[in-house]
């Protein structure tokens, strides 16, 4: 059997958080594709291609681990690569409600595609990209939230 499943968030930037899901995901799953999304409304900080290389460079140990950027619908990408799951990640319970939300709208557009929550390690349960923006902005020490080459290309950004 080929357990897929397909992981799809904007990563802007990749974090410890969303790494120990896939992580997790990658012991579970027999191949795991983290999509990035374009996510044009939410104005990302960094552009698809950028999230993408820096996810590339953070799972390249994890053989079974793809990176793709997609736009348009998730339950439409995970069809297109025959995927059954979309994993999404819960830190909180005020993850919960928006993902509750997404996950039955999804069921609607797609019956046969299933939302999986999985949660981090409690060490990252209070992580976010937003929140590593704004502290990396105002010259934080941002090691222990993303892998080192994440940390330097956010401190190159904000250098300009
Ligand atoms: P989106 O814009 O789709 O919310 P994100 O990149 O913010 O994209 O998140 C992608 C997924 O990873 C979401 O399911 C989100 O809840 C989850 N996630 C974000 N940060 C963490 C974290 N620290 N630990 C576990 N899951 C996380």
């Amino acid at each position: 059997m080929n357990r897929k499943a397909i992981y799809p968030g904007t990563f802007d930037p990749v974090t410890y958080g969303h790494l120990d899901i896939i992580k997790r995901a990658s012991g579970l799953y027999d191949k795991v594709i983290v999509a990035v999304a374009y996510s044009v409304e939410k104005n990302p900080f960094f552009s698809a291609h950028e999230r993408v290389g820096m996810l590339q460079e953070a799972t390249k140990s994890m053989e079974n681990v793809f990176v793709e950027s997609f736009k348009g619908l998730v339950v439409d990408f995970a069809k297109e690569n025959a995927s059954k799951v979309v994993l999404r990640g819960i830190r909180m319970i005020s993850d919960f409600d928006y993902e509750f939300q997404m996950a039955l709208t999804n069921r609607k557009l797609a019956q046969e595609v299933e939302t999986v929550f999985m949660m981090p390690n409690e060490k990252y349960s209070y992580l976010s990209s937003k929140l590593i923006k704004e502290v990396a902005s105002l010259g934080a020490d941002i090691s222990s939230f993303v892998p080192a080459k994440v940390e330097k290309k956010l401190k190159e950004r904000f250098k300009k």
